[in-house]
Protein backbone atom coordinates (compact mmCIF):
# COMPACT_ATOMS: atom_id res chain seq x y z
CA UNK A 1 0.00 0.00 0.00
CA UNK A 2 2.62 2.35 1.12
CA UNK A 3 4.56 1.48 -2.81
CA UNK A 4 1.03 2.29 -4.81
CA UNK A 5 1.05 5.38 -2.84
CA UNK A 6 4.58 6.85 -3.23
CA UNK A 7 3.67 5.66 -7.24
CA UNK A 8 0.61 7.24 -7.39
CA UNK A 9 2.26 10.71 -5.94
CA UNK A 10 5.46 10.21 -8.63
CA UNK A 11 2.36 9.90 -10.84
CA UNK A 12 1.14 13.48 -9.97
CA UNK A 13 4.03 15.10 -10.01
CA UNK A 14 4.92 14.14 -13.46
CA UNK A 15 1.37 15.52 -14.01
CA UNK A 16 2.11 18.40 -12.50
CA UNK A 17 5.26 19.00 -13.86
CA UNK A 18 4.02 17.79 -17.90
CA UNK A 19 1.07 20.08 -17.22
CA UNK A 20 2.89 23.27 -16.11
CA UNK A 21 5.64 22.70 -18.68
CA UNK A 22 3.19 22.18 -21.60
CA UNK A 23 1.42 25.44 -20.24
CA UNK A 24 4.89 28.34 -20.57
CA UNK A 25 5.27 25.63 -24.28
CA UNK A 26 1.16 26.41 -24.98
CA UNK A 27 2.11 30.41 -24.25
CA UNK A 28 5.08 30.48 -26.52
CA UNK A 29 3.80 28.84 -29.37
CA UNK A 30 0.98 31.36 -29.55
CA UNK A 31 3.35 33.97 -29.39
CA UNK A 32 4.75 32.41 -32.64
CA UNK A 33 1.52 31.34 -34.38
CA UNK A 34 0.55 34.90 -34.22
CA UNK A 35 3.63 36.09 -35.29
CA UNK A 36 3.36 34.53 -38.31
CA UNK A 37 0.16 35.04 -39.07
CA UNK A 38 1.39 38.47 -39.16
CA UNK A 39 4.85 38.00 -41.19
CA UNK A 40 2.96 35.72 -43.66
CA UNK A 41 0.96 39.23 -45.27
CA UNK A 42 4.41 40.88 -44.99
CA UNK A 43 6.13 38.38 -46.96
CA UNK A 44 5.58 38.67 -51.13
CA UNK A 45 7.97 36.31 -51.83
CA UNK A 46 6.57 32.58 -52.96
CA UNK A 47 9.03 31.07 -51.04
CA UNK A 48 8.57 33.40 -47.88
CA UNK A 49 5.27 32.93 -47.96
CA UNK A 50 5.46 29.19 -48.43
CA UNK A 51 8.26 28.82 -45.91
CA UNK A 52 6.24 31.01 -42.98
CA UNK A 53 2.98 28.64 -43.92
CA UNK A 54 5.33 25.40 -43.02
CA UNK A 55 6.19 26.96 -40.11
CA UNK A 56 2.95 28.25 -38.50
CA UNK A 57 1.53 24.60 -39.06
CA UNK A 58 4.47 23.75 -37.73
CA UNK A 59 3.72 25.82 -34.36
CA UNK A 60 -0.05 24.82 -34.55
CA UNK A 61 0.92 21.06 -34.28
CA UNK A 62 3.24 21.99 -31.53
CA UNK A 63 0.39 24.00 -29.66
CA UNK A 64 -2.11 20.84 -30.55
CA UNK A 65 0.16 19.02 -28.96
CA UNK A 66 0.88 21.19 -25.50
CA UNK A 67 -2.88 21.27 -25.40
CA UNK A 68 -3.40 17.53 -25.46
CA UNK A 69 -0.90 17.25 -22.90
CA UNK A 70 -2.86 19.99 -20.89
CA UNK A 71 -5.44 17.87 -21.19
CA UNK A 72 -4.14 14.41 -20.32
CA UNK A 73 -2.35 15.89 -17.06
CA UNK A 74 -5.87 17.14 -16.09
CA UNK A 75 -5.01 20.92 -15.84
CA UNK A 76 -8.12 22.12 -17.97
CA UNK A 77 -11.12 21.86 -15.70
CA UNK A 78 -14.38 22.11 -18.61
CA UNK A 79 -15.63 25.37 -18.56
CA UNK A 80 -19.29 24.09 -19.67
CA UNK A 81 -21.45 26.81 -21.93
CA UNK A 82 -24.52 26.31 -23.60
CA UNK A 83 -23.76 26.65 -27.32
CA UNK A 84 -24.09 26.67 -30.81
CA UNK A 85 -21.99 24.66 -32.23
CA UNK A 86 -22.25 26.28 -35.66
CA UNK A 87 -20.67 29.68 -34.15
CA UNK A 88 -17.45 28.22 -32.38
CA UNK A 89 -17.12 26.08 -35.99
CA UNK A 90 -17.35 29.21 -37.92
CA UNK A 91 -15.14 31.72 -35.38
CA UNK A 92 -12.52 28.68 -35.83
CA UNK A 93 -12.75 27.99 -39.44
CA UNK A 94 -9.51 29.77 -40.71
CA UNK A 95 -7.95 28.10 -38.28
CA UNK A 96 -9.16 24.38 -39.30
CA UNK A 97 -8.63 25.42 -42.77
CA UNK A 98 -4.97 26.02 -42.04
CA UNK A 99 -4.38 22.95 -39.65
CA UNK A 100 -4.42 20.20 -43.07
CA UNK A 101 -2.35 19.96 -45.88
CA UNK A 102 -2.94 22.84 -48.78
CA UNK A 103 -3.15 19.75 -50.92
CA UNK A 104 -6.40 18.67 -49.21
CA UNK A 105 -9.50 20.03 -49.60
CA UNK A 106 -11.40 21.32 -46.99
CA UNK A 107 -14.86 21.71 -46.87
CA UNK A 108 -17.86 22.14 -44.56
CA UNK A 109 -21.57 21.36 -44.35
CA UNK A 110 -23.37 23.26 -41.86
CA UNK A 111 -27.28 22.40 -40.86
CA UNK A 112 -29.08 26.00 -40.21
CA UNK A 113 -31.01 26.23 -37.35
CA UNK A 114 -28.91 23.91 -34.96
CA UNK A 115 -30.32 23.24 -31.82
CA UNK A 116 -27.80 23.90 -29.00
CA UNK A 117 -25.39 21.90 -26.71
CA UNK A 118 -23.55 22.08 -23.44
CA UNK A 119 -19.80 21.98 -24.26
CA UNK A 120 -16.43 23.80 -23.64
CA UNK A 121 -15.66 25.77 -26.49
CA UNK A 122 -11.59 25.86 -26.17
CA UNK A 123 -11.93 22.49 -25.58
CA UNK A 124 -14.44 21.53 -28.56
CA UNK A 125 -12.02 23.61 -30.57
CA UNK A 126 -8.94 21.73 -29.84
CA UNK A 127 -10.91 18.73 -30.67
CA UNK A 128 -11.72 19.97 -33.99
CA UNK A 129 -8.35 20.68 -34.61
CA UNK A 130 -7.32 17.16 -33.42
CA UNK A 131 -9.97 15.27 -36.13
CA UNK A 132 -8.91 17.46 -38.79
CA UNK A 133 -4.84 17.40 -38.37
CA UNK A 134 -5.81 13.46 -38.26
CA UNK A 135 -8.17 13.30 -41.22
CA UNK A 136 -5.38 15.64 -43.15
CA UNK A 137 -2.77 12.49 -42.52
CA UNK A 138 -4.46 9.84 -43.28
CA UNK A 139 -5.59 11.43 -46.81
CA UNK A 140 -3.41 11.55 -50.15
CA UNK A 141 -3.00 14.88 -52.38
CA UNK A 142 -6.03 15.57 -53.94
CA UNK A 143 -8.48 14.48 -51.24
CA UNK A 144 -11.15 16.34 -49.35
CA UNK A 145 -11.98 16.62 -45.85
CA UNK A 146 -15.53 17.10 -44.75
CA UNK A 147 -16.59 18.75 -41.29
CA UNK A 148 -20.42 18.43 -41.18
CA UNK A 149 -22.71 19.27 -38.60
CA UNK A 150 -26.63 17.81 -38.40
CA UNK A 151 -29.33 16.87 -35.79
CA UNK A 152 -30.03 13.35 -35.00
CA UNK A 153 -32.67 11.15 -33.61
CA UNK A 154 -31.14 8.61 -31.90
CA UNK A 155 -32.94 5.11 -30.60
CA UNK A 156 -31.78 4.18 -27.76
CA UNK A 157 -28.06 2.25 -28.09
CA UNK A 158 -28.33 2.96 -31.14
CA UNK A 159 -25.04 4.80 -31.01
CA UNK A 160 -22.78 2.75 -28.26
CA UNK A 161 -25.00 3.15 -24.86
CA UNK A 162 -26.26 6.29 -25.69
CA UNK A 163 -30.35 7.18 -24.73
CA UNK A 164 -32.92 7.52 -27.16
CA UNK A 165 -33.01 11.27 -27.87
CA UNK A 166 -31.86 14.19 -30.21
CA UNK A 167 -28.59 14.88 -30.21
CA UNK A 168 -26.28 17.22 -32.36
CA UNK A 169 -23.89 15.08 -34.92
CA UNK A 170 -20.30 16.52 -35.55
CA UNK A 171 -18.42 14.58 -38.27
CA UNK A 172 -15.43 15.05 -39.94
CA UNK A 173 -15.14 12.91 -43.08
CA UNK A 174 -11.71 12.01 -45.01
CA UNK A 175 -11.53 10.41 -48.28
CA UNK A 176 -8.02 8.80 -47.09
CA UNK A 177 -6.11 5.60 -45.72
CA UNK A 178 -8.41 4.11 -43.66
CA UNK A 179 -8.22 2.15 -40.81
CA UNK A 180 -7.39 -1.58 -40.36
CA UNK A 181 -9.85 -3.10 -37.64
CA UNK A 182 -7.38 -3.60 -34.96
CA UNK A 183 -6.44 0.11 -35.29
CA UNK A 184 -10.00 1.42 -35.48
CA UNK A 185 -10.46 -0.83 -32.42
CA UNK A 186 -7.28 1.00 -30.04
CA UNK A 187 -7.14 3.87 -31.68
CA UNK A 188 -9.36 6.17 -29.01
CA UNK A 189 -6.66 4.60 -26.58
CA UNK A 190 -4.51 7.49 -24.60
CA UNK A 191 -1.21 6.80 -26.16
CA UNK A 192 -2.15 4.51 -29.36
CA UNK A 193 -0.26 5.96 -32.52
CA UNK A 194 0.54 4.36 -36.12
CA UNK A 195 2.40 7.31 -36.78
CA UNK A 196 6.37 7.47 -36.77
CA UNK A 197 7.97 9.31 -33.75
CA UNK A 198 7.73 12.93 -33.43
CA UNK A 199 4.50 12.72 -35.80
CA UNK A 200 1.95 11.53 -33.24
CA UNK A 201 1.60 11.54 -29.42
CA UNK A 202 -1.27 8.51 -30.08
CA UNK A 203 -3.48 11.40 -27.44
CA UNK A 204 -5.72 13.29 -30.33
CA UNK A 205 -9.04 11.20 -30.23
CA UNK A 206 -8.69 9.66 -26.37
CA UNK A 207 -9.01 14.15 -26.03
CA UNK A 208 -11.87 14.22 -28.22
CA UNK A 209 -13.17 10.87 -26.77
CA UNK A 210 -13.02 12.31 -23.18
CA UNK A 211 -14.58 15.69 -23.95
CA UNK A 212 -17.04 13.70 -25.52
CA UNK A 213 -18.03 11.53 -23.01
CA UNK A 214 -17.62 14.08 -20.55
CA UNK A 215 -20.28 16.08 -22.41
CA UNK A 216 -22.85 13.31 -22.06
CA UNK A 217 -22.05 12.00 -25.27
CA UNK A 218 -20.15 9.42 -27.40
CA UNK A 219 -18.01 8.70 -30.31
CA UNK A 220 -18.13 6.55 -33.59
CA UNK A 221 -15.32 5.90 -36.16
CA UNK A 222 -16.84 4.06 -39.32
CA UNK A 223 -13.46 3.25 -41.46
CA UNK A 224 -13.20 1.54 -44.59
CA UNK A 225 -9.50 1.11 -46.28
CA UNK A 226 -8.35 2.89 -49.33
CA UNK A 227 -11.52 4.59 -49.19
CA UNK A 228 -12.15 6.57 -45.82
CA UNK A 229 -12.44 6.97 -42.55
CA UNK A 230 -15.58 9.53 -40.64
CA UNK A 231 -15.39 10.10 -37.38
CA UNK A 232 -18.70 11.59 -35.39
CA UNK A 233 -19.93 12.42 -32.08
CA UNK A 234 -22.99 13.56 -30.75
CA UNK A 235 -23.93 15.35 -28.06
CA UNK A 236 -27.23 15.68 -26.18
CA UNK A 237 -29.33 18.55 -27.54
CA UNK A 238 -30.40 20.69 -24.26
CA UNK A 239 -33.48 22.82 -24.19
CA UNK A 240 -33.22 26.64 -24.24
CA UNK A 241 -35.19 28.66 -21.70
CA UNK A 242 -37.97 31.41 -22.65
CA UNK A 243 -36.52 34.10 -24.33
CA UNK A 244 -33.17 32.56 -24.62
CA UNK A 245 -31.31 33.27 -28.10
CA UNK A 246 -27.85 31.55 -29.30
CA UNK A 247 -25.19 34.03 -30.55
CA UNK A 248 -21.72 34.11 -30.95
CA UNK A 249 -21.67 30.49 -29.53
CA UNK A 250 -23.18 31.77 -26.22
CA UNK A 251 -26.02 31.81 -25.00
CA UNK A 252 -27.28 35.67 -24.80
CA UNK A 253 -30.87 36.74 -23.37
CA UNK A 254 -32.73 38.63 -25.95
CA UNK A 255 -34.83 41.23 -25.06
CA UNK A 256 -38.77 40.99 -24.78
CA UNK A 257 -40.48 43.41 -26.25
P1 LIG B 1 -2.11 10.45 -33.21
O1 LIG B 1 -2.78 11.23 -34.28
O2 LIG B 1 -1.14 11.28 -32.43
O3 LIG B 1 -1.53 9.18 -33.67
P2 LIG B 1 -4.79 9.88 -32.27
O4 LIG B 1 -5.27 9.41 -30.94
O5 LIG B 1 -5.41 11.12 -32.76
O6 LIG B 1 -3.22 10.05 -32.12
O7 LIG B 1 -4.99 8.74 -33.34
C1 LIG B 1 -4.59 7.41 -33.06
C2 LIG B 1 -4.41 6.63 -34.35
O8 LIG B 1 -5.68 6.43 -34.99
C3 LIG B 1 -3.54 7.30 -35.39
O9 LIG B 1 -2.17 7.08 -35.17
C4 LIG B 1 -4.04 6.64 -36.68
O10 LIG B 1 -3.47 5.36 -36.86
C5 LIG B 1 -5.52 6.41 -36.39
N1 LIG B 1 -6.34 7.48 -37.00
C6 LIG B 1 -6.92 8.52 -36.37
N2 LIG B 1 -7.64 9.27 -37.23
C7 LIG B 1 -7.54 8.68 -38.44
C8 LIG B 1 -8.08 8.96 -39.75
N3 LIG B 1 -8.87 10.01 -39.98
N4 LIG B 1 -7.76 8.09 -40.75
C9 LIG B 1 -6.97 7.02 -40.54
N5 LIG B 1 -6.44 6.71 -39.34
C10 LIG B 1 -6.71 7.51 -38.30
Amino acid sequence: AKEALFHSQKLEAIGKLTGGVAHDFNNLLNVIVTGLDVLVNEVNTPTGTKMLESMRRAAMRGATLTQQLLTFARQQPLKQEKCNINRIIESFESVLRRAGKTSVGFNMKLESNLPPVLIDAAQLEAALLNLVVNASDATPDGGTITLETSTVELEDNEVKLLPAGKYVRVAVQDTGAGMPPDVAARAIEPFFTTKPVGKGTGLGLSQVFGLVQQSGGDLQIDSAIGKGTTVSFFLPVIALEDGEDMDAGKAVVSEKA
